[in-house]
Order: C-alpha cells, then sequence, then structure tokens
C-alpha cells in the first residue's frame, strides 16, 4: 500500500533546542501509525512538525507532495487536521462555534452543515449541546468535540494527540471505538499519539517508539504487542 504521510530524516526544534533527530517513519493510506514513548520523547513535536507548527528539516511529503516548510493553513486544505494535546477547544463558545473553526478553510456552506449531521452520526451527544458552551461539556465529550472539528475539514490525516488523556477507561473505549468506525468509513488515515501504549498497538497498524527524538524500535503493531522485551523494556506492561 502507497504511503499517505512520509517522513524523512525529520528534524525539529524550538529556538535553539533540537528535539528530533531525523527520524524516519510513514502513515500508510487509511492506515494507522501510532507514535509511543515516554514524556518529553518528541511525540507531541513530531505531530506538529506535520501540521507546520514548528520549524523543521529533513523531508515529509503527503500523498507524494513535500509539505515540510509550507504555513500550517496550507497544510490543513491539504487534508491534515490536528486534534491537539489539551484539545484545542475554545471553552467560552458553543460547540457549534468551536465546529464552525473546523470548517474555517471551506467555502461550500452546504457541504459543511451536511457534514455537521455526518459527524453527529458519531456523536450523537454533540448534537444534544450544539448551543452549549464547550466549557461546560465533560473531559470526554470535549475530547469528542475535537476530533468532530478535525473531521469537518474532512481530512485525509487525522493528527490525534492523546485522545485518552485524563479520560475514564470506558471513555476511552467509547471514543476508540468511534474512531475505529470513523476509520472504516470515512477512510481517514491517522498518525496517533499515544501514552497507553497497549490501547495503541490494538488500535494501530504501525507503531514507532520514540526515545529523545530517535525512533529505537518500528514495526507493525501486532509484532511490537507480542515482543515481550520490547514491551517490558519501554512501554512498561
Ligand atoms: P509528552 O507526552 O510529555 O507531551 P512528548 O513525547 O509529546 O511528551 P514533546 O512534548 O514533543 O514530548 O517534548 C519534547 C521535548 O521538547 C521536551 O524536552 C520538551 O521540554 C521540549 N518542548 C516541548 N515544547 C516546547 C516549547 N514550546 N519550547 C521549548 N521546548 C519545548
Amino acid at each position: 500500500m502507497a504511503a499517505l504521510l512520509e517522513a524523512e530524516g525529520l528534524t525539529a526544534g524550538y529556538g535553539q533546542t533540537a528535539v528530533l533527530h531525523g527520524i524516519d517513519f510513514a502513515v500508510e493510506e487509511r492506515g494507522v501509525s501510532a507514535l509511543l514513548g515516554a514524556n518529553g520523547a518528541g511525540k507531541t513535536t513530531t505531530l506538529r512538525a506535520v501540521s507546520g507548527m514548528v520549524r523543521t528539516g529533513g523531508a515529509l511529503r503527503l500523498a507524494g507532495d513535500r509539505i515540510d516548510g509550507l504555513a500550517t493553513e496550507e497544510i490543513a486544505r491539504r487534508g491534515v487536521a490536528h486534534v491537539p494535546d489539551g484539545r484545542g477547544t475554545f471553552m467560552e463558545l458553543t460547540v457549534e462555534e468551536n465546529m464552525r473553526l473546523g470548517a474555517y478553510t471551506r467555502r461550500d456552506k452546504a457541504g459543511v452543515e451536511a457534514d455537521f449531521e455526518r459527524v453527529f452520526g458519531y456523536f450523537p451527544r454533540l448534537k444534544q449541546r450544539f448551543k452549549q458552551q464547550a466549557g461546560t461539556l465533560s473531559g470526554g465529550e470535549q475530547q469528542m468535540l475535537a476530533i468532530s472539528r478535525a473531521l469537518v475539514l474532512r481530512p485525509r490525516l487525522l493528527l490525534l494527540d492523546e485522545p485518552s488523556f485524563g479520560l475514564a477507561p470506558l471513555v476511552v473505549q467509547e471514543i476508540f471505538s468511534i474512531m475505529r468506525r470513523i476509520r472504516e468509513e470515512q477512510g481517514v488515515s491517522i498518525l496517533l499519539v499515544e501514552q497507553n501504549a497497549s490501547l495503541a498497538l490494538d488500535f494501530a497498524d504501525r507503531a514507532y517508539l520514540l526515545e529523545t527524538g530517535r525512533i529505537v524500535v518500528s514495526g507493525p503493531a501486532a509484532d511490537i504487542r507480542q515482543d515481550e522485551s520490547i514491551r517490558r523494556s519501554y512501554l512498561g506492561y
């Protein structure tokens, strides 16, 4: 299968600080790749690099075209939607206003309305809370809103930063099972950052283990899941 996203020798950092020291990874068309690793390994920075939010070196290709160095808006316009850590929800705005922000690059108003309905098919609770302030939502609902806002961009690639963060296990399960449906039905590819390695390895096709800005293990998620020494050395379970 062809890769939708390919990173080659990707470097990134903040000011004088280098965080990623030249990493290679890929997300297949309709595939899910997971980035695993301890706090500070550079997972969030990798997602920021893909969506153009930090200075990068090396090459990033989306469907064969270079996207490194492009502005964040242009990368979004090409179909990369970022669900950031902390979810990036505007708490004082309503659910509707937050979702409209997700569609800011879209000109086709009728298409946007249709996409709202499509997204409500996955997250019916958001429809009930459409006019409600985002700050009044539960943590799980806020994560659903963050994903919905990304989906109305009609992305080819979804960047998901720690969707399980701070949520109760049942809510996490609910969100991941909806993400499975979204992946199958919308044909979207996903680059997932997740602290919960076991959860991520169940969901992903491929996984990359980051340690201080370098990839130390990579391969099919199923192989990594079954490798006890990798699990013990790096994943702590
Ligand atoms: P976590 O799960 O804790 O977010 P992570 O693997 O996502 O970990 P990053 O957030 O990418 O790691 O951070 C990698 C390194 O970059 C860390 O050493 C961090 O301190 C540094 N860093 C992150 N954001 C900034 C920033 N805005 N300015 C300077 N350094 C930063």
